[in-house]
């Protein structure tokens, strides 16, 4: 998708600060965090949102959410806790549209 962001992040084209990735998963900190540890994991497939996913995303959704546990161990949250969100669509507060988990902990 040309004019997804996130794509363009997977591409390289635009810079983030990158804490994991893998062939399929990327995972960095999201520029305008909303808790002290806040980061986004997206798979590098464009997908447009939770609602545009389907049987064959089976494991590739399986996956984002353990990389998401690993990360949150690696940013130490991962005994205090974290909460981690998927925004759906615009009435769920969605604003980037190419689906991720974001992570969120970090508060004393
Ligand atoms: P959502 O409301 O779930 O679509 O959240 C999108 C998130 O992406 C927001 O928390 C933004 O701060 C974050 N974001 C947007 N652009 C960038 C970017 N270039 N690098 C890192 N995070 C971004
Ligand atoms: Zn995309």
């Amino acid at each position: 998708m040309s004019d997804c962001i996130f794509c363009k992040i997977v591409q390289k084209e635009i810079p983030a600060d990158v804490v994991f990735e893998n062939e399929k998963i990327l995972v960095f900190k999201d520029i305008n965090p909303k808790a002290p540890v806040h980061c986004l994991v997206i798979p590098k497939k464009h997908i447009p949102s939770l609602n545009e996913t389907k049987e064959e995303d089976k494991e590739l959704l399986g996956e984002l959410m353990l990389v998401a546990r690993d990360v949150a161990k690696e940013m130490k949250i991962d005994e205090s806790g974290y909460k981690l969100s998927v925004h759906t669509g615009e009435g769920g507060g969605q604003e980037v549209f190419h689906i991720h988990i974001h992570i969120l902990g970090g508060w004393s």
